[in-house]
């Protein structure tokens, strides 16, 4: 329905998963404008309006008629507020996810059949804890138990005090929960409310009890409740075998002749040398994901190791980054290109044409794309950090299948290209490690029941 990364996985995988275990989980997001919108069929469920202050709107709820995704997708439109391209980004976001909360919790109110449970991801969603607990006219969903997922603690939802007159009533013994340093935070409502607060790894979990942009004070009061469980990935929709986007498909078995045709494939669009060993790097180019390193450390291995590799680049975010990005390729002709922009079939492409996947981000809550790495046999270069520590071992160890460094520098990256390319010399090692990564199974079936078990507890 829409995406701009890992949260977007995580949400349409948990209740597909969870619905496989028999549970009855469905998803309720703000309704964007998005194309899916348009491929699907809606039946409207629930008309309804709320208000901020004196200012009332009208909401509508609909439902994805066909159950397509394995589970019930539930949008809320209201319009000119949230049906809108990108899923945030405006000057009146706070307002816009503020006003989805309102909206989704009045809905919930008119149910015959409360959930049990309510499972909010990141500040967009962090304050329903609060609202079910605390606002008088909310009473009806009192007992309901809540979870908090952090994907990243970074964005924490602050809005100004004067947002404070949008919330219906609530006990203003309570008020202390809403803020935090005299501004409103939505994280930080969601960290001090729900029963359970839970990062998308446990190594993120462990960092953010030391350094939680200013929310670590918080996270070592509540760090009873607190638990990190590793993302899994959609097995099915990330499967080489059957995947409709490669241009061939492969398994196990067949991992290395598939990879090398994908990359002829790839290469030929893209003028780069199929020969070489390929390295890409997928995702936003911001610097918590050490894309800033990037066009220093290409520049410099190409001069240093000319036709010793090819690179590709596939991601957007900061201008600065996108436009070194984007030069190098005037410079490297037919050793490095790039594409600056979204675009989901590519990068299934890339997962399965390269040899190496480069992440050297400097936070990392969980990270996907290296889980996405191992299943399609392309070996992932990680800085060892977050979720990264967690699901990459270096070949040097035991059982290792990634190329690890610890620091997110220039000259580390460049270290870690050097092994690469020795590393895609050895044959007969690239043929056992491309086969002992797709065998690692990363799905959502372990994550899943840690959630369930952790839904158990407080219920
Ligand atoms: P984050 O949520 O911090 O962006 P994750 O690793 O958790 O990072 O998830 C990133 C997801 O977004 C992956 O599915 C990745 O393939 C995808 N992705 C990121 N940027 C792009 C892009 N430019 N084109 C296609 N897919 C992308």
């Amino acid at each position: 329905m829409a995406k701009v990364g890992g949260l977007a996985d995580v949400a349409g995988a948990l209740p597909k998963y969870q619905c496989q275990l028999g549970h009855d989980a469905s998803l309720v997001m703000p309704m964007h404008r998005t194309p899916f919108l348009d491929t699907h069929d809606w039946d409207v469920i629930h008309k309804g309006k709320v208000f901020m202050g004196a200012h009332g709107f009208d909401y509508t709820i609909i439902r994805e008629s066909t159950s397509v995704l394995g589970f019930s997708l539930f949008c809320i439109d209201i319009h000119g507020l949230l049906d809108r391209d990108k899923v945030y980004g405006y000057d009146d976001d706070p307002y816009r996810f503020l006003a989805f909360q309102l909206a989704a919790i009045d809905w919930f109110k008119t149910l015959d059949h409360l959930p049990d449970l309510i499972h909010v991801h990141d500040h967009h969603s962090a304050l329903i804890p609060f609202l079910m607990k605390h606002v008088y006219e909310n009473e009806k969903l009192r007992e309901i138990k809540s979870v908090l997922t952090i994907h990243n603690a970074q964005y924490q939802g602050w809005m100004d005090p004067g947002f404070l007159h949008f919330i219906p009533h609530w006990d203003d013994w309570k008020t202390g929960l809403l803020l935090w340093e005299g501004q409103i935070n939505a994280l930080a409502c969601g960290i001090k409310c729900a029963d359970r607060v839970t990062t998308v790894s446990p190594n993120y979990m462990r960092e953010l009890h030391d350094q939680a942009h200013g929310l670590s004070v918080l996270i070592r009061e509540e760090f009873v409740k607190c638990k990190g469980i590793l993302n899994g990935i959609d097995a099915v929709v990330w499967n080489p075998a059957t995947d409709p986007m490669l241009n061939k498909n492969y398994d196990q078995l067949s991992v290395t002749e598939g990879k090398q045709k994908n990359k002829e494939f790839l290469c030929k669009e893209w003028n780069l040398d199929p020969t070489l060993p390929l390295i890409v790097f997928i995702g936003r180019l911001v610097d918590d994901k050490g894309a800033d390193l990037l066009p220093g450390a290409i520049s410099h291995f190409l001069e240093t190791h000319p036709g010793a590799a090819s690179f590709f680049i596939l991601g957007n975010g900061q201008f600065n980054i996108e436009k070194s990005l984007e030069q190098l390729s005037h410079q490297w002709v037919g050793y490095y290109n790039s594409q600056i922009r979204y675009n989901e079939t590519l990068s299934h492409q890339l997962y399965a044409s390269a040899d190496f996947l480069i992440m050297p981000s400097r936070v990392e809550p969980c990270g996907l794309n290296q889980m996405y790495a191992l299943r399609y046999g392309t070996v992932p270069m990680i800085c060892r950090t977050g979720g990264l520590a967690d699901t990459v071992i270096d070949v040097g160890d035991q059982g290792g299948v990634g190329l690890c460094f610890d620091r997110p520098s220039v000259s580390d990256i460049l270290h870690t290209f050097n092994r690469a390319i020795h590393l895609f010399a050895d044959k007969p090692t690239m043929i056992r490690l491309q086969k002992n990564m797709m065998s690692i199974n990363h799905s959502w079936e372990a994550s899943c029941k840690e959630y369930i078990d952790l839904y158990l507890q407080i219920h």
